[in-house]
């Protein structure tokens, strides 16, 4: 990784052990700089700190803390009680709101696969449907020993194995046990061309305007999808 990409992931991503900071330092042995944990060098890996809404999803809102447990936040997610409703509504690579029928096959696939749809657990995307990442992650939080997830950028060598241009972005998750034993990995691509294409049915529009607008972040995003499903492997029961 380098010095600037550590510098940056500090303000976006925590120990993927204990959630601490994270600090870029100098490692005299090595001679190179290293991103790790501010309370623990011997942690690997590095997550991207959720936000409020992801932690319900994820099932974790007893991490906010205050009146609210995570039932309760579940609770008031499904009856879509203000704004605190996840359901996804739009298709996430298109923009396009969803139809109602699409709609309610959407929920039903997910109710069906053991989700719930209303904390965001199943999307569609390009008209098709998938379990989304928080769907995951609230699966892999219901374990009684739950994976630690962490993500990061390629390295140099990682990055020549995958054939990336210098503008193709790249990223690897890595899936580990208690014991810190890496157990399974995605990678997660991002191309020059996918970013920048253009609609064949509209070209004054992008083809995939979420990849355009957040390249490196839905580089991550594969790479954490991709793990994942390894590692909760919820569509056999499709
Ligand atoms: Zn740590």
């Amino acid at each position: 990784m380098k010095y600037e990409e550590m510098r940056a992931m500090e303000q976006t991503h925590v120990c993927a052990v204990c959630e601490g900071s994270l600090v870029t330092v100098w490692d005299p042995d090595l001679s190179i700089h290293a991103l790790v944990c501010g309370k623990d060098r011997s942690h690997q890996g590095y997550q991207r700190i959720p936000s409020v809404s992801q932690l319900v999803a994820r099932g974790q809102g007893y991490k906010l803390g205050g009146p609210h447990t995570q039932e309760s936040l579940e609770d008031l997610a499904k009856r879509g009680v203000g704004k605190v409703s996840l359901m996804v509504v739009d298709d996430l690579a298109t923009n396009k709101p969803l139809e109602a029928p699409q709609l309610t096959s959407l929920i039903t696939w997910g109710v069906n696969l053991g989700l719930k749809p209303w904390l965001g657990h199943v999307c569609i995307y390009f008209g098709k449907p998938y379990i989304s990442i928080d769907g995951y992650y609230y699966k892999n939080n219901e374990r009684e020993r739950p994976f630690a997830i962490s993500t990061r950028p390629m390295n140099d060598q990682e990055r020549k194995d995958y054939k990336l241009g210098e503008d193709d972005h790249g990223y690897i998750a890595e899936g580990r046990d208690r014991d810190g034993v890496v157990v399974a990995n995605g990678t997660g691509i991002a191309t020059k061309d996918e970013i920048e294409g253009k609609s064949k049915r509209d070209p004054e529009q992008f083809r995939a305007p979420v990849v355009h607008g957040h390249p490196q972040r839905m580089a991550e995003k594969r790479a954490e999808w991709q793990l994942l499903r390894k590692l909760i492997p919820l569509e056999e029961q499709e």
